[in-house]
């Protein structure tokens, strides 16, 4: 089983990823107003998440899908960030977009279709912010945990690990979240192992029940997708969590950890 003690803690902000207690990462998909990442965060926070996510730029299968806001939103990013007092984790899809959030982000999110980007992996490792790695979805196991290696092998050992579901047979579902993937991980990595439900699942009524699996599977946290506003998203909508649903499904996830004799991480 999962064996919490060899796991190395990686730091966001103030935040510690893979010791006892458990972390919950929670924010938009993408980041559309400085009024949704404000609210959201207030939110988010409110209910027990102590960091925030929020996409700046986005890997759209379609070209006519929302981009992100890119390099407009970054003095507003700056100014909610500092009100909330909650770090931030987004995803850089260009080696050229670490530099320029360097001030903004406190962790670098890898998206799953960039987890064979190795000249990105490497430019990851060799900056000292935590770098999250989520897996591809039609990656082995294997392949997720070598990838890793390309970030710690240049000197950054501070790498989370990020299940997201895979592609399957099944197509009622967005993908399939393999738990298996977390608990092997888990086991065969000394890195913390966070997930997705979101994206793995794709349904929001569906990413409660998930959540609380992984807190049970022994994942070290999860990172979910919560809008104001979910039918009117950008990105994602689909998927994302109301701040009502949110708050519900914390206050039942902290018992599933209760259970485990694990608590919640606080900002
Ligand atoms: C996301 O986190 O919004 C995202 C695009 O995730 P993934 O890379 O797992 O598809
Ligand atoms: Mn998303």
């Amino acid at each position: 089983m999962a064996d919490q003690n060899k796991t190395k803690v990686v730091t966001i902000g103030t935040i510690q990823i893979g010791g006892p207690k458990f972390t919950v990462i929670a924010g938009p998909c993408s980041v559309e107003s400085e009024t949704q990442l404000r609210e959201t965060g207030v939110s988010v926070k409110a209910s027990g998440a102590s960091i925030l996510r929020g996409g700046i730029w986005k890997m759209r299968t379609s070209l006519k899908s929302f981009q992100g806001l890119g390099e407009e939103s970054f003095q507003f990013i700056r100014k909610v960030k500092s009100e909330m007092g909650m770090p931030l984790i987004s995803e850089v899809t260009d080696a050229r977009q670490i530099e320029e959030v360097s001030d903004i982000v406190d962790a670098y999110q890898v998206g799953a279709r960039n987890m064979h980007n190795y000249a990105l992996l490497k430019e990851l490792g060799r900056q000292p912010k935590p770098v999250m790695l989520k897996r591809n979805f039609s990656a082995f196991i294997d392949e997720w945990l070598k990838a890793a290696e390309y970030i710690t092998n240049e000197g950054n050992e501070q790498v989370i690990l990020c299940e997201r579901g895979i592609r399957t047979f099944e197509t009622a579902t967005r993908n399939t979240l393999d738990l298996n993937a977390v608990v092997y991980a888990k086991k065969h990595s000394q890195l913390p192992v966070i997930v997705d439900p979101s994206h793995a699942v794709g349904i929001s009524e569906l990413v409660a029940p998930l959540c609380y699996a992984s807190a049970a599977a022994g994942a070290d946290g999860l990172i979910v997708e919560v809008h104001p506003s979910p039918a009117t998203a950008l990105s994602d909508g689909q998927q994302a969590l109301t701040f009502e649903s949110f708050d519900k499904m914390m206050r039942q996830l902290e018992k599933v950890l209760n259970a485990f004799d694990r608590g919640l991480n606080r900002a």
